[in-house]
């Protein structure tokens, strides 16, 4: 039966579940796959320019490998997640598709679409599989004793650890062959969509599955070593900005686990100091998996709800100039400021500082902590809805296992703790580049400098008092408790 792989965050040939069923059932009749441009979802989703660029250059990538396998990649617009049925029923037609095969998404709206997708199909005799492969255990199989999704990490990541070893630790990659050559054409591929624009480069982040697993490669080698050492640090390249890829498929999570098991003695967690690295980035795969969780035990945060509820009634302060200020990277905070303008100039902020501007803008400017997730959403190149809805929430202490609001992050010690030498905010504020670094250096809080050292340097001074921040936090998390 000729079969359909509906390719939507799952942007790879290799280990794609989806895509080795699709063969195995299609035999001889061969396999053919789909993506949806869905530009008004997509606006709605608060997908920006940084985010779709990437997505197409990855299409193109895609359909470059799917080719090599006699796999043409169709790709058709369906504005909206309800254009999707009639659409994919179209194409299913044309085509004579018997089945159309998907990696499961697990957000809200992305879930009564495929229901309404598998709906549609069935009226035309077209079979709809979904399957899980967007984590190493699919979300919602890592239970409680009281068959609950965890809410706290650290058990959650012991259970999953269980989990993991009884499967047999990794299942081997999946592989898929080369099919003979299908009378169908793959479709060109836009280069960009209107309104959906970026200053981001192209080269800061080269898209496919092959860059990606490069980058793996690269990655699990000394710098996996130094993982725990350097993974802190803003000015070091010590993470292995793979979260692009992740977010969208174009790596599997399991092929990024195999590499880290790999350089571990086999093992998901080593207690040998020389593997501390590999152990912590296993626990960052984990905490992916824990926020992907939460998603399907607790679908109100897609709803644009706290995970916990009551903070829902704190009255944060709506303050459109602070806002601004936030965004624009000019609030007189160094450290935010660097990892503000890095997130405008890379598409991408490093983890450390994504808690520091996140914990600022709830905590010490106490904007509503949703104008944040959504500046993050339309500037990431790595947007993806789980990951960044449960880090706003961690640092906002409205979600699972979050930051408690009593510890409230002093981003000054922050900046002296984990940029030392100042060289991250040189990078990024150059107007700073002349004062010196050191753990006392006045880069970290350029307002402590008497007026006229002052005088020759163009950077704001703080919009926020910091000695009241703490009491403003207090009150309002006191009064809803
Ligand atoms: C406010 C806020 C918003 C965030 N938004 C996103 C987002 O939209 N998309 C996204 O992928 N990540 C998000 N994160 C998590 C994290 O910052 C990034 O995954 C990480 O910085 C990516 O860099 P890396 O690939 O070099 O990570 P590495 O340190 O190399 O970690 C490997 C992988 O583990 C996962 N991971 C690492 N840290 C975390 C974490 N704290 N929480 C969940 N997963 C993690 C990622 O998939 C990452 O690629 C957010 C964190 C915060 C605090």
């Amino acid at each position: 039966m000729r079969s359909m792989v509906w390719f939507r965050s799952d942007l790879r040939t290799h280990d794609h579940r989806a895509l080795s069923a699709a063969c195995a059932a299609a035999g001889n009749d061969g396999v053919i796959g789909v993506f949806l441009l869905a530009p008004v979802q997509w606006r709605e989703h608060d997908w920006g320019g940084v985010k779709v660029r990437y997505v197409l250059r990855t299409l193109r990538e895609l359909s470059v490998a799917l080719a090599k396998l006699n796999i043409p990649l169709i790709v058709e617009r369906a504005d909206t997640f309800a254009d999707a049925p009639e659409v994919l029923a179209k194409i299913a037609a044309r085509v004579k598709c018997g089945a159309v095969f998907c990696a499961r998404e697990y957000e809200v709206n992305e879930q009564h679409r495929d229901s309404a997708v598998e709906a549609r199909l069935a009226r035309d005799g077209v079979v709809f599989r979904a399957v899980d492969d967007q984590c190493i255990v699919e979300p919602g199989a890592v239970r409680t004793g009281e068959d609950r999704v965890y809410t706290v990490f650290t058990p959650f990541k012991k259970a999953w650890i269980r989990v993991v070893e009884e499967r047999g630790m990794v299942p081997p990659l999946v592989p898929v062959s080369k099919q003979a050559r299908l009378d169908i054409e793959p479709s060109p591929i836009p280069d960009s969509l209107p309104g959906f624009d970026t200053h981001v480069p192209d080269d800061l982040w080269p898209a496919g599955e092959d860059a990606a697993l490069a980058r793996l490669r690269g990655f699990a080698g000394k710098p996996l070593t130094q993982y725990k050492h350097f993974r802190d640090l803003p000015a070091e390249d010590g993470t292995s900005r793979l979260s692009p890829y992740l977010a969208i498929g174009a790596i599997s999570p399991r092929a990024c686990l195999h590499a880290a098991i790999e350089a571990n003695e086999g093992k998901l967690e080593n207690a040998a100091a020389n593997k501390a690295g590999q152990s912590t980035w296993i626990s960052e795969l984990a905490w992916r998996e824990f926020y992907k969780h939460i998603l399907v035990g607790y679908p109100r945060v897609c709803m644009g709800r706290a995970f916990k509820a009551a903070t829902d009634r704190i009255e944060w302060v709506e303050d459109r100039g602070h806002f601004a200020a936030w965004c624009e990277g000019r609030t007189g905070v160094p450290i935010v400021d660097a990892g503000m303008r890095q997130l405008a100039t890379a598409g991408w902020m490093h983890n450390r500082v994504r808690m520091i501007t996140a914990m600022y803008l709830s905590k010490d400017l106490f904007l509503p902590w949703r104008w944040g997730e959504r500046h993050f959403m339309r500037h990431l190149v790595d947007a993806d809805f789980s990951q960044n809805n449960g880090g706003w929430q961690w640092s906002a202490s409205t979600g699972t296992d979050a930051a408690p609001y009593f510890r409230i992050f002093n981003p000054v010690s922050q900046s002296r703790k984990f940029d030392p030498s100042g060289e991250y905010i040189r990078r990024f504020v150059p107007e700073l580049a002349a004062l010196e670094g050191g753990e006392d250096g006045a880069i970290h809080d350029p307002s402590e400098l008497p007026e006229l050292a002052r005088a020759g340097i163009d950077y704001p001074r703080p919009i926020v008092d910091r000695a009241r921040v703490r009491e403003r936090v207090l009150a309002a998390f006191k009064g809803v408790a």
